[in-house]
């Protein structure tokens, strides 16, 4: 996160290019929009070459592994590789195959870390220090990889976080974790700093759905009427929205909504970590003796 504020007051283009000569690959096995853009933005950014294969144009579509797509490219001297998968544990599992780093880029309904550490960063940025802030998470936290490095980042900054939504699209199972968990949506935000809404999850949704999008709507739809009510409130969606489902217009556009904010925050952390994953943090100034520091 430093890095990242670091790099942000650098100025983007003043920024050093301390990856020149660099080749990362991103392997896309899910669609992406902004995650992809910006890992392959932030990799220029910082001189480094991105080589993009998705899914459907790759040797997967013939039945290759993931563990030989990823040997492969190692082989080819490719540095590091970003991975959106939809197995939970694709990262780490590709990881323990290979001896270049794997930077998590969305793993199934697991974990989307750099996702969560630019909302913190974000927040952040809105709230100051996260300490005793609350922050709700409103929809379908159950397939969402998004809310869980949410809230393990969160929680580990001193925040408390609320999971609303129907029961069965928010595990009760999160109260062990310390979460809290509310199906009603006044609850969740009365006393909230800010709120996150997130989307039905339709491509891991089986046939029995576990919530209609007309109930999603009506119950947990943030529309200007809430914003009026908590005035306060900062808004936030990791996108793709889904306008006049988890949010509508007004509210998506408002002055209260962080969300080009969280896309900006993304390719600042990005730059980051695909620097310290480059093995570059010691070319950083001041960043070696930082690091001392903290051990
Ligand atoms: N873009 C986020 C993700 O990849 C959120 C979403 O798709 O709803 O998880």
């Amino acid at each position: 996160m430093d890095r990242a504020r670091a790099i942000r007051s650098s100025g983007l283009n003043s920024h050093s290019r301390l990856a020149e000569g660099r080749q990362a690959a991103l392997l896309f096995y899910e669609n992406s929009t902004r995650t992809r853009m910006s890992f392959e933005s932030a990799l220029g950014r910082i001189g480094a070459r991105a080589l993009v294969l998705t899914e459907a144009t790759s040797s997967a579509t013939k039945g290759e592994s993931l563990r030989d797509a990823g040997r492969n490219l190692e082989a080819m001297g490719i540095e590091l590789i970003v991975l959106r998968h939809p197995d939970p544990d694709s990262s780490e599992y590709l990881a323990s195959q290979l001896q270049i780093p794997v930077v998590n880029g969305g793993a199934g309904a697991g974990e989307h870390p750099t996702q969560g550490l630019y909302d913190i960063l974000t927040l952040e940025d809105a709230l100051g220090s996260l300490e005793g802030k609350r922050i709700a998470i409103v929809g379908d936290i159950a397939h969402s990889r998004v809310a869980r490095s949410n809230f393990f980042g969160l929680t580990r900054l001193g925040a408390r976080v609320v999971f609303c939504g129907p029961p069965t699209l928010v595990p009760a199972a999160w109260r062990e974790l310390g979460a809290e968990v509310t199906d009603d949506l006044d609850q969740a935000l009365c006393g909230s700093h800010a709120v996150m809404a997130l989307r039905l999850q339709g491509e891991r949704l089986g046939p029995d759905t576990p919530a209609s999008p007309g109930e999603m709507r009506a119950r947990y739809g943030l529309d200007p009427a809430i914003l009026s009510k908590y005035p306060e409130l900062f808004v936030l969606h990791p996108g793709p929205i889904m306008r006049g489902m988890e949010l509508s217009h007004e509210v998506a556009d408002s002055e209260r909504s962080l969300i080009m904010k969280q896309v900006q925050s993304g390719i600042f952390v990005r730059m980051a970590v695909l620097e310290e994953c480059f093995g570059l943090a010691a070319a950083v100034p001041g960043e070696s003796r930082r690091r001392e520091a903290v051990r």
